[in-house]
Formats: structure tokens, sequence, C-alpha cells
């Protein structure tokens, strides 16, 4: 279910109230699956930070999923060539809301060194991102402190915020196909 203080519980002699709100987004930052779309060398880095030593299962994260039906954190870490970009937004697409992008290294951000006619210029002009994490590539230490803020972003989410007009409206901007109530 989660850490106890994720509920931010009240406690009384004999019980402990929550809120739906908060006991569901406790259980979802508390077992986030996610999908590496992993390319070139961030890729790599984050290979490492699921290794033994930075050890994601702490987090409750040590299962990925590479189907994007089963899937809730999109990761996409290396250069994405405009070939490419098609690829991730159907995957982006296929996954099941709610759903989070993180952003890992300067290449997916940016394009990082390869301002080039076939690369991507970053993969927010595809699909929408929710946290960027610096580097050349970003050490575990920095792909963890970007997933540590994925956690606090899912745990503060309001369960009718996939169906707000703000939400709506970004996915209209990426024309892709939002939910409907
Ligand atoms: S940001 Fe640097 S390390 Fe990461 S994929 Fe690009 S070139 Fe490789």
């Amino acid at each position: 279910m989660g850490k106890i203080e994720d509920l931010q519980v009240i406690n009384g002699e004999g019980y402990q109230l929550s809120t739906l709100d908060k006991v569901i987004a406790a259980a979802r930052k508390n077992s986030v699956w996610p999908l590496p779309f992993a390319t070139s060398c961030c890729g790599i880095e984050y290979m490492a930070t699921m290794g033994s030593n930075y050890d994601l299962a702490r987090f409750g994260m040590e299962r990925m999923s590479f189907s994007p039906r089963q899937a809730d954190l999109l990761i996409v870490a290396g250069t994405i060539s405009k070939k490419l970009a098609p690829i991730l937004k159907q995957v982006y697409e296929q996954m099941a809301e709610p759903k989070w992008v993180l952003s890992v290294g300067a290449c997916a951000s940016s394009g990082g060194i390869f301002d080039t006619y076939s690369v991507l210029q970053g993969i927010d002009r595809v699909i929408p991102v929710d946290v960027y994490v610096p580097g050349c590539p970003p050490r575990p230490e920095q792909i963890i402190d970007g997933i540590m803020k994925i956690h606090e972003m899912v745990k503060n989410e309001p369960l009718r915020r996939r169906y707000s007009d703000e939400y709506k409206s970004l996915m209209n901007k990426y024309n892709i196909e939002g939910n409907e109530e």
C-alpha cells in the first residue's frame, strides 16, 4: 500500500483516517511500473540505476515493463531520432492513464549535442514531459532525484486531474486523445 506518511492520516484512539484520494495516490506512488525507452548511452546509466548499488527496488520500482499497457512511467533515456519520434508517441499513447514521463539526459530533453537534421530536439515536441533530468549522461543519483520528483507529483495528484480541462487541452496540444467523462 505504501508508506504511512504518504497517507497523511489522522490518528485517533483505535482508528486512522485518510481520504480515498490520498490512499490511491500513496498506492500509485509506491508501485510505479517503469517502461524504459532507452536508445543510447543514457540508457546505460539507467541500467546502473537499476543495479544493486542504487537499487530502484527500494522504491517499489523493480518491475520493469516492456509493454506500454502495463506501465505508468515512461523513462526516455537517449537520443531520439526524428524517425523514431512517431514510435515513441505510439508507445506513450498505448500506456493507460494515469501516466507520467521522465526525460533522462540532454539528448531526450533537447537533442543534446546532436543539433542535426535527423535528431528530435527534445521529446516534448511529440509527448508531454513531467520531469527533465539534466546531464550528458546524468549520474544514477540524478536519475533517482528525477524519479523522486515524479513520486512527489504522483503522491500529490488529485484523482480528477486527468479529466480536467487543463489536462485535456494539454493532450489536444499534442494531438493525443485524452480521457472522456
Ligand atoms: S545525453 Fe549524452 S550520454 Fe545521454 S544519450 Fe545523449 S550523448 Fe549519450
